[in-house]
C-alpha cells in the first residue's frame, strides 16, 4: 500500500493526540446524560472505535450504513442512500453523529434527518476532517479534529475503491490511481 502513497498529510501520532483531545470536550459535555453515539458505516468505523474508547462513562452505540458514493468513484452521487438504518431506540436520548469525513454534507444531512425523526433529545455532529470548501449544504461540525483542503485523501477509515481504510494516518495516493 505504502507504495501506493504520494504524501502523509496527518501523521498518526497527530491523530491519536486530536482524537484525545476531542474526546476530552465530549467527556466534558456529556457527562451525567445519556449518550448514543451513531457511526456512519464503513469510513466512520475506526473514528468511532478509537473515540468511545476514550470515554470513560456508559455510552451506547449503533450504525448506520449510508452510500454516497457509487462503485469506485471519487466523486459523490447525487444523493447519499441510507442502506441500513439504526436499531437502538434514540428517543429522549443525547446523539452523536460521527463520521470520517464531512464533504459535500449529504451523507450527515441524509442522516440527521433519520436521527431527529426519532425524537432525540439532541443531535450533534462529529468528524475526523472537515473539507469546507466542498460543502453544497449548511451543514457544520460540532466536534471536528482536523480541517483538509480539497484533496481526496485515504486512511483511518477512508477508502479508494474499498482499500486504504486501515492505514493508521490520513495521507494522498499517488495520481496513477485513476481518480
Ligand atoms: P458527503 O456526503 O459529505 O459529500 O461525503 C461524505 C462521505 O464521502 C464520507 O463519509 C466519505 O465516505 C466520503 N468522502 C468524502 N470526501 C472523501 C475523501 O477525500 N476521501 C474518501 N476516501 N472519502 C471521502
Ligand atoms: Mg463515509
Amino acid at each position: 500500500m505504502e507504495a501506493e502513497i504520494e504524501k502523509i498529510i496527518i501523521s498518526e501520532a497527530d491523530i491519536k493526540d486530536r482524537v484525545r483531545e476531542l474526546a476530552e470536550r465530549i467527556i466534558a459535555d456529556y457527562e451525567r446524560k445519556e449518550l448514543t453515539m451513531i457511526g456512519i458505516l464503513n469510513g466512520g468505523l475506526i473514528f468511532l472505535a478509537d473515540l468511545i474508547r476514550h470515554i470513560p462513562f456508559a455510552v451506547k452505540i449503533d450504525t448506520v450504513r449510508v452510500n454516497a458514493y457509487a462503485g469506485n468513484a471519487t466523486y459523490p452521487k447525487r444523493e447519499a442512500d441510507i442502506v441500513d438504518s439504526i436499531r437502538l431506540n434514540v428517543k429522549d436520548e443525547h446523539v452523536l453523529v460521527v463520521d470520517d469525513i464531512l464533504d459535500t454534507g449529504k451523507t450527515l444531512l441524509k442522516t440527521l434527518d433519520i436521527v431527529k425523526k426519532l425524537n432525540p433529545l439532541s443531535v450533534k455532529v462529529c468528524v475526523l476532517l472537515n473539507k469546507q470548501e466542498r460543502r453544497e449544504r449548511e451543514i457544520n461540525p460540532d466536534y471536528c479534529c482536523f480541517e483538509v483542503e480539497n484533496r481526496f485523501v485515504v486512511g483511518y477509515g477512508l477508502d479508494y475503491d474499498n482499500r486504504y481504510r486501515n492505514l493508521p494516518y490520513i495521507a494522498v495516493l499517488r495520481e496513477k490511481q485513476d481518480k
